[in-house]
């Protein structure tokens, strides 16, 4: 399979659609403007390494399309939520002292800087925008009118809330019907709903509370609820309908339906996106991540800290972890995948550091992510091209162009990747005329000479590995840094 086809053109990637439940061709609305929405972070503290995954993965999604369809094509909304009910409780905790809207300004402000820091580490590009929930409470206050004034959304004791029975599929992308919902809800049913599965879209806020003069004729302030901030601030960037929207499994209900509920409702259209795709869950060596297991990590941790395995992890090496993983299948993440991914990591480093990058992406590896971003195959690849890479010296600018469109490796020096690795100092000259030399003592049969030439490699940190050349039969040598 090859990312071109036979006129040249780049195919389009197949994606798998929640949906529709199968793989699908990806074909955008507008090949000049491809629009995609991945739901962010609730900003009241660190964000873990199971929220970087939907960040990495839709990533990698953002810069396949941009290959394909134009840097300037493609249009990345990732929103950061700051109105909701868990912020407002941190910042009473940690800041008792202040105005409860001071101190929300403060924690949304410090935990947004912290999460820009972290996933930039990551590799992970800025959005095409960052909408923030409280610059579109307009937006969400019109939503609220809209579906009272049509009759799928009403009042009740200060509130607006959507009502569920006035959409008919409504359940679709949770493949569930409502009567199976309402059986299985376990929710203590506030009394003012018409139905058990309504959902608020705007509820009161007490004095101290934040809150905006509240829509539809009720007195007072409120504030919206979660699903509408997503509603609202995808039809500002995207439009009514748009191409991709992505998150996490567990957002797939309630809040991915309720905001197709919301959008299609007010808009009067069949769908609010073409492709909904969700990754898997990360879990840590073997169980749930949770607090009280004390296995809960944070990527701060990870970066910057030796919580995590006893030492500090490069960005790089995490993001090259967590895509050893298909996006949909569930990880576990562990510190062996860590220590391989920075193994591989540092040959990287060893050969391509201060080498120029050049050429196009490789297209088995684009082949490879149009398959509804197989990066465990991407992966395999990218071994491939290492092993030749360290074989060759040419095919070195090529694989760094590869790396560096994937994200997975910028220019990073041995040293950031595996800090706790003294430098090593030979280079792969070096490395490749001591293989030889190797190679012609064991010819000679000075297994002596030999046998030093890899002592001297191994104290240097390089381990060399014999195999046979599948094709030729004869004896070859590779090396790698050791761990
Ligand atoms: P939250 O802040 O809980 O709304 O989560 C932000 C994003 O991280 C959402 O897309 C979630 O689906 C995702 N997420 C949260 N926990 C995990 C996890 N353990 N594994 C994978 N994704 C997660
Ligand atoms: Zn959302």
């Amino acid at each position: 399979m090859n990312a071109q086809d036979d006129q040249g053109t780049l195919m389009s990637p197949r994606l798998y659609n929640t949906l529709t439940r199968r793989k699908e061709d990806f074909t955008p609305i507008d090949p000049e403007n491809v629009r995609m929405y991945v739901c962010g972070p609730t900003v009241y503290d660190f964000a873990h390494i199971g929220n970087a995954r939907p960040i990495i993965v839709f990533d990698v999604l953002f810069r396949l399309l941009r290959h394909v369809y134009g840097t300037d094509h493609v249009t990345y909304a990732r929103n950061i939520t700051d109105v909701d009910d868990k912020i407002n409780a941190r910042a009473a905790q940690d800041f008792p002292g202040l105005p409860l809207n001071d101190a929300i300004a403060r924690v949304t402000e410090k935990t947004t800087e912290q999460f820009h820091k972290d996933i930039s580490a990551l590799g992970v590009l800025e959005p095409t925008v960052e909408p923030k929930a409280t610059g579109h409470i307009a937006e969400m206050k019109a939503l609220c009118e809209k579906l009272v004034a049509n009759g799928h959304a009403y009042v009740a004791d200060g509130h607006v809330l959507f009502d569920v029975a006035s959409m008919p599929d409504y359940g679709k992308l949770a493949n569930r019907s409502l009567e199976e919902m309402e059986a299985g809800a376990r929710v203590e049913v506030a009394p003012y709903k018409r139905g058990p599965m309504d959902f608020v879209l705007w509820k009161p806020s007490r004095d101290g509370e934040p809150g905006w003069p509240s829509p539809c004729g009720i007195d007072g302030n409120g504030r919206p609820g979660w699903h509408l901030e997503c509603s609202a601030m995808s039809g500002k960037h995207l439009g009514e309908v748009f191409d991709i929207h992505g998150g996490g499994i567990d957002l797939q209900f309630p809040h991915h339906e309720n905001e197709i509920a919301q959008s299609r409702c007010a808009h009067g259209t069949p769908v609010m996106a073409n492709y909904w795709l969700h990754n898997g869950f990360l879990q840590v060596e073997g169980e749930k991540m949770s607090k009280s297991l004390g296995n809960f990590i944070t990527v701060h941790e990870l970066l910057d800290t030796d919580n995590f395995g006893g030492a500090k992890w490069n960005g790089r090496v995490v993001r090259w972890a967590m895509l050893a993983t298909q996006y949909r299948q569930p990880i576990d993440w562990t510190v062996d995948r860590l220590v391989q991914a920075r193994d591989t990591l540092a040959d990287i480093a060893r050969l391509l550091h201060g080498v120029e990058a050049a050429g196009e992406p490789n297209a088995e590896v684009l082949a490879a992510l149009s398959d509804d971003l197989n990066t465990p195959s991407v992966i395999s690849i990218l071994h491939g091209l290492l092993k030749s890479a360290k074989r060759n010296e040419g095919a070195g600018p090529a694989l760094k162009a590869t790396l560096n469109f994937l994200g997975l490796y910028g220019n990073e020096t041995l040293e950031e990747i595996y800090p706790s690795r003294a430098p090593v100092s030979v280079d792969q000259g070096e490395i490749n005329a001591l293989i030889a030399a190797r190679l012609k003592a064991r010819k000679a049969k000075d297994w002596a000479e030999s046998d030093r030439i890899r002592d001297d490699l191994a104290a240097k940190g390089i381990q060399l590995k014999d195999g046979k050349n599948p094709t030729t039969g004869e004896i070859e040598t590779t090396w790698e840094v050791k761990r």
